[in-house]
């Protein structure tokens, strides 16, 4: 697989080469098989496929968090080269940029999503989808991909990046891919890699939860049904809930009645210990 760690290099390359169309997965790297399952989509339907891996600081909303991000890059590239099949007509590459090669100078930016800048995610990582945006934003400017992957893990993400593709013009689409789990229905995530055994397995309520509100919405109310969500992960000592909010899958406009959306979907954010896990489950779609 080649390995293309400036912008030059690897712009020179897509300009010599021949290729119909071009698939993109921007990762932070620590990848599972959550991430692979996106470049196996975007092999299926590009001739080119750009897997990138930049832990990107102007999305970490706290220090902390960016030291402790997990990163091992060796492992990283031999996942990779196991999980796919490089033939003539149809190639992976590896982008793997330094801070300097994405931010020459870096100069924070604001972008406007309306309510999306404002509910969830958001509200709680303050300056989180600038970061992403501007990552994003650099990336898709620099490679001009054809198609766009990402997981439905980061579901607000994804409808960030959509506004932002639309806002810019970029003529790219976004493809949202389906979230991979575990076996106990931990949803994959890098940062799963700093939980222990016993919060691997204690971890898997958060996915009960969102069953439990798949198999009780409309049958209760929106308010006793967060409510039993925050008294399940209390029981469990080791879950801290920060927020359980039901929206509406289009907009995420949160609700407060059943009635007020045809789609909804269920998001949830929790630390353990020191560690932040989000989810998401879509309760029930009428489209
Ligand atoms: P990250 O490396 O966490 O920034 O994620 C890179 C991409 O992989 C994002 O589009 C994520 O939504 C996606 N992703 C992460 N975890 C999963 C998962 N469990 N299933 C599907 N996609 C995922």
């Amino acid at each position: 697989m080649l390995v293309f760690e400036t912008v030059n290099e690897l712009q020179k390359f897509l300009k010599k080469s021949v290729y119909s169309n071009i698939g993109f997965v921007p990762t932070m790297g620590a990848l599972h098989l959550g991430h692979l399952s996106l470049v196996e989509e975007a092999q299926k339907q590009n001739e080119l496929t750009v897997c990138s891996i930049f832990v990107n600081p102007a999305q970490f909303n706290k220090q902390e968090d960016l030291i402790n991000y997990p990163r091992n890059v060796t492992k990283d590239i031999n996942l990779l080269e196991t999980a796919i099949v490089n033939t003539p007509w149809k190639q992976v590459i590896l982008f793997l940029p330094s801070e300097k090669e994405i931010y020459p100078e870096y100069t924070p930016k604001k972008y406007h999503f309306n309510i999306l800048s404002k509910v969830m995610e958001a509200k709680h990582r303050p300056g989180h989808f600038d970061g992403v945006a501007m990552v994003i934003e650099r990336f898709l400017t620099i490679i001009n991909p054809t198609n766009t992957y990402l997981g439905e893990k980061d579901f607000q993400q994804l409808a960030v990046v959509r506004a932002l593709n639309q806002q810019l013009k970029f003529k790219n689409n976004i493809i949202g891919c389906p979230i991979v789990r575990e076996p106990n229905g931990l949803a994959m995530s890098s940062r799963n890699l700093r939980l222990s055994l016993s919060e691997k397995e204690i971890s898997a309520s958060i996915y009960q939860c969102l069953n439990y509100a798949k198999q009780n919405a409309k049958k209760v109310t929106v308010n006793v049904l967060k409510n039993y969500v925050v008294d399940y992960l209390k029981a469990t000592k080791k879950i801290k809930l920060e927020y359980f909010e039901l929206a509406d899958g289009n907009t995420l406009v949160p609700i407060k009645n059943w009635n007020e959306t045809n789609y909804c979907v269920a998001f949830i954010a929790v630390h353990i210990r020191t560690v932040r896990l989000i989810d998401n489950m879509t309760l029930y779609t009428h489209l």
